[in-house]
C-alpha cells in the first residue's frame, strides 16, 4: 500500500486506534528488560517484576523501578511519539469531529501522556494497559496516584546501580499518603492479570474501530495478535507500521 492510499484510509475511517508497544519507544533509549540482554544487575526482570519478589523483598524491586524511573525521566520523546500525540490533536479539534483517535500502549515509560515536562501535551484519549512507572498504587488501601518525584524517596538516591542490596527499611520505602501503607509501582507484573476496568476500556475501544496502527509491536505476539485478528474479524483494517521507517515515508503493510 502506498503512503497516498494509506491516507486515505486514514481519512475515511471513523475510530482508530494504535496500539503500540517497546519498539515505539526504543528509539528513545528505552531498554524493555525482557527477553534477552533483560538483566539488572544479576537479575532478570521476571525475578523482580513479580508479585512474590516485592513480598520478599520490597526493597529491592523498589530499588529496580526507581533505577527506570530515572532513567526513563532522562529521555525524550521521539518523532513517533510526537507524531502520535499531533494525530490525537488533530482528530480531537476538528469541527465537526468526525473521527476518535485512542491509543493501547503496552510501554510502561509514560512518554504518551500529558504529564511528562514537554511543550506539547500527551495523547487525549490513552490507555496504559500494563499501568505506567510514573504511578504508584498502595498495597492497603488501593490508592492510585502520578508521582513523578525524583527519587521518589530519599532512601533510594543514589541506589540504582549498585551491585549490592541497599536493604532499605520499610518504613523508608515510598509509603501511602492517605494510609502509611507501603506503596508498589502501578505496572502489571507478570502472573498479574489486567485490571478489568482496563480490559473494559480496551474492548469499547476494539469494539468501535475500523483502523488499528500496530505500531513498534509484533503484529503476530499476544496481545496483538489477538486486538488484531478481532479487528480484521469484524471487517477493520489493520496496518503495522515499521517504527524505523515513521514518517513521512511511513512503511506499512495490511
Ligand atoms: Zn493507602
Amino acid at each position: 500500500m502506498s503512503s497516498t492510499s494509506f491516507h486515505k484510509v486514514l481519512n475515511s475511517s471513523k475510530h482508530i486506534v494504535a496500539l503500540c508497544g517497546a519498539g515505539l519507544s526504543a528509539e528513545s533509549g528505552i531498554p524493555t528488560f525482557r527477553g534477552e540482554g533483560g538483566l539488572w544487575r544479576q537479575f532478570s526482570a521476571i525475578e523482580l517484576a513479580d508479585p512474590n519478589a516485592f513480598k520478599r523483598n520490597p526493597s529491592r524491586v523498589w530499588q529496580f523501578y526507581h533505577y527506570r524511573r530515572e532513567l526513563v525521566m532522562k529521555k525524550s520523546r521521539n518523532r513517533a511519539h510526537k507524531a502520535l500525540i499531533e494525530f490525537s490533536k488533530k482528530v480531537n479539534s476538528a469541527k465537526p469531529r468526525t473521527q476518535t483517535f485512542s491509543v493501547i500502549t503496552q510501554n510502561v515509560d509514560g512518554l504518551l501522556t500529558t504529564s511528562i515536562s514537554d511543550d506539547v501535551n500527551g495523547i487525549d484519549n490513552l490507555i496504559e494497559m500494563h499501568g505506567t512507572l510514573f504511578k504508584t498504587r498502595c498495597t492497603a488501601c488501593g490508592d492510585i496516584r502520578s508521582n513523578r518525584d525524583s527519587p521518589i524517596v530519599p532512601a533510594l538516591q543514589g541506589n540504582e546501580d549498585l551491585s549490592l542490596d541497599a536493604d532499605i527499611p520499610l518504613d523508608q520505602l515510598p509509603r501511602c499518603s492517605l494510609c502509611t501503607g507501603l506503596l508498589r509501582p502501578h505496572v502489571v507484573w507478570f502472573k498479574e492479570s489486567l485490571d478489568s476496568m482496563v480490559f473494559e476500556k480496551i474492548q469499547i475501544e476494539l469494539d468501535r474501530c475500523d483502523l488499528m496502527l500496530v505500531i513498534g509491536t509484533s503484529g503476530t505476539v499476544y496481545p496483538a495478535a489477538g486486538f488484531a485478528s478481532y479487528i480484521r474479524e469484524k471487517g477493520g483494517i489493520v496496518a503495522n507500521f515499521n517504527i524505523e521507517k515513521m514518517g513521512e515515508d511511513a512503511a506499512f503493510e495490511l
